[in-house]
């Protein structure tokens, strides 16, 4: 018996070849290498039949093969095999073609006589019915009882420069040879189920409910590592000490008074739980979930009286320029006649009404820039970062790390799935907002596949004469010669063109900030009508009035950035029109488009991107460095996440600084997340 940590190096039943292909694939210990746990199964204890149609689930058929060749397209060249059907079953056609591109060495690998299993989707070319890079493998004659047939078999990852089939003889011997005590981890989620008796069973499984439970037990062991890090940053937030803000509430209530509509309830739901945070002796650490248009501005507006009513500084971090010329804009219209003094600042501009001095300033809206200035405030009782999507994981620490501690409200329009919100924003309480404020018009999506221009332009002519405003959306800003789709910078020119009796705009990325704030600012002013922009209106601008949004190339979008772009129109009280235009070229684009007809609900997109990107992508895309989960299907384990959760509340709960009984997990802490060593 070896322990689980043992080199592969040391372990006899390894040639040097292969320790060497596995370690370049990253397995170097027993242990790293179980816990390459297979891609999927097959049953081999039955086959399919061979396909007599295109299409479908992947099949898994057992034949001869019976010819084979290399064959040469006008581009490509492949290497064809002919296979027969040996079980004599009689169903389905008697033989297929499997073709694989660019892959001449397999003549060497792939020979007629040999009985092979293969495994892939069928599909249709020139009328016959062939499988295109199918997984296979060479049946060999084993003596006795084999891991290879007869029974449900791992298929793995490849490992560069080992075989399916000895990968899985090697699997198959570390199993035998480790020793199940060294197998266990530090924290043993499921007592109930040892952790070497769920290895086995994840690689040789005697039912694929085996599997599944398997599966479980390694996803739940993920998610608790993840949890464990969340509720120790929680941990750590809470111990602080705070200050405690709002016992007085009089420009909150003036406030109040001064607003023509009524606050939502979700609006005033959250900010009821805004304020009881604030009152306590801890710092805030709260998010609020709202999708776009749900009205987190009021919300934030609210909570940063509420500092400024006890005498302290409330800052609003934004992630773009626009952005926070924006808010200032809208936080001066509002707060100005309460005699609230708010000051601009970011990386180009410093702007305040009433003060000269920023540090005078009661509210200070900014860019990141505000974050690398310490000298800015004086007193921040408040910190309100909107879009925290864009924000990183890193620079919201880097905030919480501040010397004086403020109370934090994070703000995201990124309506993600529960899962995922447990895990990005695990360390955060939780506000939601989940209606809408009254008084909206209709909003309809339409999917077009190259329409006619003069029917768009007619379209656009007759929203504009009514008195309503345009988007108009291009993925690029200048033409690109890899790429080929239409720039901005060149649609600006045709829609000048089109639009003659109309002022037309153009905002985009490059175009210096000075004159960006002016295309906006006259955008707002209604002195543009239509603006022709890229994805810098994506995040946050707030124009009621537009009410017709057209998405050029939309296939080149992500869903979650199609329904921020959106979000922009449908906020005032006439009906709005989102047009989504497209080549119809891709499947799979029209698929991911057609969600946006279905749905405006940010949550539905959210779970729809999740299932067609995967959970690694949309991560990878909201933030960087929660590595990679490679058991839980993100969709359907929340069940397993709360029950994550739970035990990490409970480890830390009876140890909370993980040098007790659990001191064993403390390497699972990652680094940027232990205190600093005191002395
Ligand atoms: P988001 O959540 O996307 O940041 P905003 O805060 O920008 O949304 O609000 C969207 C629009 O709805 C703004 O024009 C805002 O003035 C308006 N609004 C917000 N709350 C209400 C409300 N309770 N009643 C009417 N209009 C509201
Ligand atoms: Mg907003």
């Amino acid at each position: 018996m070896i322990p689980a940590d043992s080199d592969l190096a040391r372990v006899d039943f390894l040639a040097p070849k292969e320790v060497l292909a596995l370690a370049s694939a990253g397995l170097r210990t027993a242990r790293q290498l179980l816990d390459h746990l297979p891609r999927r199964y097959e049953d081999r204890r039955r086959f399919d039949s061979f396909p007599a149609e295109a299409g479908g689930a992947p099949v898994c058929i057992r034949g001869t093969v019976i010819d084979t060749r290399n064959r040469f397209g006008p581009r490509v060249r492949f290497y064809e095999a002919v296979v027969a059907d040996a079980s004599g079953s009689g169903v389905g056609p008697a033989t297929l073609t499997c073709r694989w591109f660019n892959m001449p060495f397999l003549s060497k690998v792939l020979a007629a006589g040999q009985e092979i299993i293969l495994h892939g989707k069928p599909k249709e070319f020139q009328g016959r019915i062939v499988i295109d890079h199918p997984d296979f493998e060479v049946i060999k004659d084993d003596a006795g009882p084999s891991i290879h047939l007869e029974r449900i078999v791992p298929v793995y990852r490849n490992v560069s420069g080992i075989a399916q089939r000895r990968l899985r003889e090697i699997q198959y011997s570390t199993l035998d040879a480790v020793d199940p005590a060294t197998l266990a981890t530090a924290f043993d989620v499921d007592p109930t189920y040892p952790r070497h008796e769920a290895c086995r069973e994840a690689h040789f499984p005697e039912a694929m409910e085996q599997a599944e439970a398997a599966r479980r037990r390694f996803a739940l062991e993920e998610f608790f590592a993840v949890q464990l890090n969340v509720v120790w940053r929680r941990r750590r937030i809470h111990d602080c000490s705070g200050r405690v803000l709002g016992r007085k509430t009089e420009l909150l209530t003036a406030f109040y008074e001064s607003l023509p509509f009524d606050l939502t309830g979700a609006q005033k739901r959250s900010i009821k739980e805004v304020v009881a945070d604030m009152r306590q002796p801890r710092p805030m650490n709260r998010l609020l979930q709202g999708d776009v248009g749900s009205g987190k501005t009021f919300v934030a507006m609210a909570s940063m009286l509420l500092a400024v009513d006890s005498g302290a500084q409330a800052a609003l971090m934004a992630p773009t320029q626009i952005l926070a010329e924006q808010h200032f804009l809208t936080f001066r219209q509002w707060l100005e006649p309460l005699g609230v003094r708010v000051a601009l600042r970011t990386a180009d501009r410093q702007e305040s009404t009433h003060v000269e001095l920023e540090g005078d300033a009661q509210i200070i809206i900014g860019t990141h820039a505000l974050l690398y200035d310490e000298a800015l405030f004086s007193d921040l009782g408040l910190i309100v970062i909107d879009e925290q999507h864009k924000f990183g994981v890193m620079q919201r620490g880097r905030l919480i790390d501040r010397g004086t501690r403020p109370d934090v409200l994070v703000m995201t329009a990124t309506p993600i799935p529960r899962t995922l919100t447990m895990t990005i924003y695990g360390d955060l309480d939780v506000s939601i907002l989940d209606e809408r404020p009254a008084g909206r018009g209709k909003m309809v999506t339409a999917l077009r596949v190259k329409p006619r221009q003069s029917d768009l332009n007619k379209f656009v002519k007759t929203q504009l004469e009514e008195g309503r405003q345009a988007y108009l959306v291009y993925p690029l800003v200048e033409e690109s010669t890899k790429l080929k789709a239409e720039s901005a910078t060149a649609a600006h020119e045709k829609w000048l063109k089109r639009l003659t009796k109309f002022e037309v705009g153009l905002l985009h990325g490059k175009i210096d900030a000075e004159e960006k704030e002016s295309v906006m600012r006259r955008f707002r002013d209604h002195e543009i009508d239509a603006l022709v922009a890229t994805t810098v209106i994506e995040v946050g601008v707030d124009v009621p009035n537009a009410n017709l949004m057209i998405i050029h190339h939309a296939e080149r979008f992500g869903l979650a950035q199609l329904h921020q772009l959106r979000g922009r129109i449908g906020r005032g009280e006439h009906k709005s029109y989102c047009i989504l235009l497209t080549d119809g070229k891709s499947p799979d684009a029209m698929e991911k488009l057609q969600v946006m007809e279905k749905t405006s609900d940010g949550f539905v997109i959210a779970e729809e991107d999740l299932r067609l990107r995967g959970p690694g992508d949309v991560l990878g895309t909201l933030q960087s460095g929660l590595g990679d989960f490679r058991f839980p299907d993100f969709l359907a384990d929340t069940a397993l996440l709360r029950e994550a959760r739970a035990l990490a509340d409970q480890v830390i709960g009876e140890d909370p600084k993980l040098d007790g009984p659990h001191s064993a997990l403390r390497s699972w802490i990652s680094d940027e997340e232990k205190p600093a060593p005191t002395s």
